[in-house]
């Protein structure tokens, strides 16, 4: 577990009144790097609990004066299809936030309808319709463009979960892989929590549907030994050694982060990399060649795929980043790219920014490796217009780091990503939303 100091660590009643689950969170209370004495609540107690600043420390981490350890909230999932009504009711309270499903145990299965009807960015971010599965929401890494800081929530009866889970895979046979947890980084409570080994043998048991894990960490030792079946991908975001060290400061290093991957990949796990997000530091070349190089000398990656950082305007990423990290050309390029840049997400770095900065990563992979699929993440179709010849993939076939339909070996893929994708819940499961 990642050494840590939270200032609160919350249980409620569900967890604390559970064998087994409150055997989790002691175990996670006697790892901690000083003695927190747990406090019990009950749902009545959340208004005030918000009101008392439990999530004050939410927000660009970049953007604080202090980032301190997230306060530790431990919860059960709610199967029990009264989510609307208890929104409701903690809006009534006078508490509007998006951490509500977490404070409430609601928000398990999430619908995400990318480039489906609905899909506010359509027309401007290739990226596939699925479900995304969830266990915790917060994170111990501090990314400083991040606002995920300020208090960790975890899930914890992945028992009834499974349960759920279950029923939703066999109603989406075109969904083969399932991301975890896309606002969180779920390594980081265990093997003293344990949630994220049961979900990883729960995935052992099925056939041909896998469990993505997505990750900054440095801790995978306890991975060994799982009954992971094969049925488990680990896919790091890499960054080179000034970005993991000045901007991600609590995550794994470059080299740890590799190391990390190592580990798994020789306990028989399928692992994978994502650039993601790039931030142009000054040295950004060498270091990008230094870590593909170390990455090709230590692992066997099934794919790699690349994203610059983007979603914010220049202006904002200058509120949240170090600016003197920055490669000024790359800075002034943004400065220069307002205007051209206010109808894009992929903001604010522009196209022929970004372009440059993906032919010298996609060089530098094949420098060591002429044959690992490499594709882009999260990107705008007019960049797939321009980087598919050099990919040798297109925005509806390349295979994608996090699914949901590249499996192990990340083969191209011959259904289409975003017409086979039909939602088929039908009001049925609990848990979605
Ligand atoms: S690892 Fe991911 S979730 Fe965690 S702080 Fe960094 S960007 Fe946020």
């Amino acid at each position: 577990m990642y050494p840590m100091e939270p200032d609160a660590v919350y249980v409620h009643e569900t967890v604390w009144r559970h064998g087994r689950y409150r055997a989790g969170v002691e175990r996670v209370l006697g790892a901690l790097e000083r003695p927190v004495a747990p406090i019990e609540f009950r749902d009545d107690d959340i208004p005030e609990m918000v009101r008392g600043g439990l999530l004050r420390g939410r927000g660009a981490m970049g953007c604080r004066r202090e980032v301190r350890d997230p306060i530790l909230l431990f919860n059960t999932f709610r199967f029990d299809r009264r989510r609307a009504e208890r929104l409701a009711w903690l809006k009534g309270q006078g508490i509007e936030t998006g951490d509500a499903d977490m404070l409430l145990g609601y928000g398990a299965f999430r619908w995400a309808n990318y480039n489906q009807d609905g899909d506010p960015n359509r027309q401007d971010k290739v990226c596939r319709p699925c479900w995304r599965i969830h266990l915790q929401k917060g994170c111990l890494h501090r990314c400083m463009y991040c606002g995920l800081g300020g208090i960790l929530g975890a899930m914890v009866n992945v028992d009834e979960y499974a349960v759920h889970l279950r029923t939703l895979v066999e109603r989406h046979p075109w969904q083969l892989t399932y991301l975890l947890d896309d606002d969180a980084d779920p390594p980081g409570l265990e093997p003293e929590l344990g949630s994220l080994g049961e979900l990883i043998e729960f995935f052992g048991t099925l056939e041909n549907r896998y469990l993505i894990i997505h990750t900054k960490t440095w801790n995978t030792a306890w991975l060994e030994g799982l009954r992971h079946n094969g049925n488990t991908i680990l896919v790091w975001s890499l960054s080179g050694p000034t970005q993991s060290r000045a901007i991600e400061p609590r995550a794994g290093t470059t080299e740890q982060r590799i190391e990390a991957a190592r580990i798994a990949q020789e306990a028989g796990y399928t692992i994978r990399y994502k650039f993601k997000p790039i931030i142009p530091v000054r040295g950004w070349r060498e270091e990008a060649a230094e870590t593909v190089e170390l990455l090709f000398r230590r692992t066997r990656p099934d794919v790699i795929s690349l994203c610059c950082f983007m979603w914010m305007s220049v202006d904002e990423m200058k509120r949240r980043l170090p600016v003197e990290t920055l490669d000024p050309d790359a800075l002034a390029a943004a400065e220069g790219a307002v205007d051209r840049m206010k109808d894009t997400r992929a903001m604010p770095f522009p196209p022929e920014m970004r372009q440059a900065i993906y032919e010298h990563h996609l060089a530098e992979i094949r420098r060591w490796n002429a044959d690992v699929p490499v594709s882009l993440s999260t990107e705008n179709f007019a960049m797939w217009r321009e980087m598919s010849a050099r990919l040798g993939y297109g925005p509806t076939d390349y295979p994608c780091g996090c699914g949901p339909m590249t499996v192990p070996g990340a083969p191209r893929l011959t259904c289409h990503p975003f017409r086979d994708a039909v939602r088929n819940d039908r009001g049925e499961i609990p848990g979605v939303w």
